[in-house]
């Protein structure tokens, strides 16, 4: 049965819920608009595409090293940075219907866009995005800090305590994953735009004049990551940004964007930053932000090439992307074609009948795959049918059947999510064979 693309948003969401992906936040109390919690499967999957993405950024190359920043920052970082006077959306309120939109989203400003409303519009008024919170135990304005809405400046104000402490010299990144807030006036699309999400950004310093050729290869690696991890190219773009889309302080950016059910939409940005950041920061706070290059014995301001992505929107592209609907009837089968590296269960471990010793080799194998780290399952619950359906819905890449045979030669039945092909292997070579498996699947 084809999906219809209108019904593809409220499907996922639904099959979200069932199977324990992603939860409406304190839903028993009637939810909080635009917060979202990570279920068993949803969790999974989500710290996958992180270790993907530190892998890929950090681990695995010579030239990156991550940190890990607080949240709240000291208020002046947000003065230098541009946040506190800049970080706004224009918004309006219906007076009518009260309910609030992007005023840079509407064609008239005039009337309440709402068919059934038509009621007369606020000014526009300008809306900072950071939440403010208070620090310590008395509310004045000499409290007050900001839920940091980036995680970009927790790298900056960085910049020389990694550099001396690390010794590396540009080219080289500072990567971070964690949470950043902003008070989004129009959330929406499930868990693409929410007021609470983690993003996953690297800094990569680079002496003036390399930015230039560092900004093309950044650009190309990171479309490249999302296509290694499984998503459909097709589905995949990069759109350059308009020079009146650029930050004052950008010399080019250009959008990573996936075509979500709702239209194409930024999963990541890759924008030339130049050095204003590290030289707002040296204006603002009076610390020397230059690096000292040994070999021409000059000071210099490196440039600044981000790739910035969201850890939310990434998980909602490759859910999405994975949803396959197969056959018609009885056949149909809804799976999940997870990548194998960022399947939540790598290994359903499922023996045929509950009794003649089939339960105590499932367990024994069970155990042996998570003593190898190798995320599995079991169970000997419903018929063998309903227990793969289940697994293809999981996007569980590999099923173990324990059946009759097992119990005379040792071996089991390994079936494969995507084909459905099923062989047996010896039950003593299975660990072995899953990780070469997941190794190959990251060639
Ligand atoms: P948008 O135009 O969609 O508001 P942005 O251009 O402001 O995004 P950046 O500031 O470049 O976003 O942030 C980098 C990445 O962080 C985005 O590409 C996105 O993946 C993620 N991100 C930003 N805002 C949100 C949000 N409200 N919810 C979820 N992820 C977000």
């Amino acid at each position: 049965m084809a999906v219809n693309s209108n019904d593809m948003m409220s499907t996922i969401v639904s099959l979200a819920k069932r199977r324990g992906f992603v939860f409406q936040s304190s839903e028993i109390y009637g939810g909080l608009n635009s917060c979202w919690d990570y279920g068993p499967l949803g969790v999974e999957l989500k710290r996958n595409v992180k270790d993907a993405w530190w892998r890929a950024m950090v681990t695995n190359r010579r030239d990156v090293v991550g940190i890990d920043a607080s949240i709240l920052m000291h208020p002046r970082v947000w003065e230098a940075s541009g946040h506190l006077s800049g970080f706004s959306d224009p918004m309006v309120d219906c007076k009518k219907c009260k309910e609030r939109f992007r005023a840079d989203h509407l064609e008239n400003l005039d009337k309440c866009p709402k068919p059934k409303c038509g009621g007369e519009l606020t000014e526009v008024r300008k809306f900072n995005l950071m939440f403010k919170t208070f620090m310590g135990a008395v509310e004045d304005n000499s409290a007050t800090v900001y839920m940091r809405p980036e995680t970009a400046q927790g790298i900056f104000v960085n910049f020389q305590n990694v550099q001396q402490a690390s010794r590396l010299k540009p080219p080289f990144g500072i990567a971070q994953i964690g949470k950043s807030f902003r008070n989004e006036i129009t959330p929406g699309n499930f868990t693409y735009r929410t007021r609470e999400f983690e993003q996953m950004e690297m800094e990569f310093f680079v002496a003036p004049g390399e930015d230039e050729k560092w900004y093309e290869y950044w650009r190309d690696a990171r479309l490249q990551w999302y296509k290694d991890f499984g998503i459909k190219p097709e589905k995949l773009r990069l759109r350059d940004h308009e020079q009146d889309e650029l930050a004052h302080y950008a010399k080019a950016c250009v959008d990573v964007e996936y075509l979500f059910p709702f239209g194409w939409s930024e999963l990541e940005g890759i924008a030339n930053r130049t050095d204003y950041d590290l030289k707002q920061h040296e204006q603002f706070s009076g610390k020397g932000m230059a690096y000292f290059d040994d070999e021409t014995k000059q000071h210099y301001h490196p440039y600044v090439v981000e790739p910035a992505a969201g850890a939310d929107r990434a998980t909602l592209a490759f859910l999405v992307d994975a949803y396959d609907v197969e056959g018609e009837g009885k056949d149909e089968r809804v799976v999940l074609r997870f990548h194998p590296a960022l399947a939540p269960i790598k290994v359903a471990v499922l023996p045929l009948v509950k009794r003649d010793g089939m339960p105590e080799m499932g367990e024994k194998i069970y155990r042996d795959l998570l003593d190898n780290s190798i995320k599995s399952f079991y169970d000997h619950t419903a018929s063998i049918g309903r227990r793969y359906a289940r697994q293809d819905e999981a996007g569980t890449p590999f099923c173990v059947t324990v059946d009759t045979q097992s119990l005379e030669d040792q071996t089991v039945t390994l079936r494969e999510r995507d084909s459905r092909e099923q062989y047996r292997v010896a039950a003593s070579e299975l660990v072995g064979l899953v990780q070469k498996k997941m190794r190959d699947s990251m060639k």
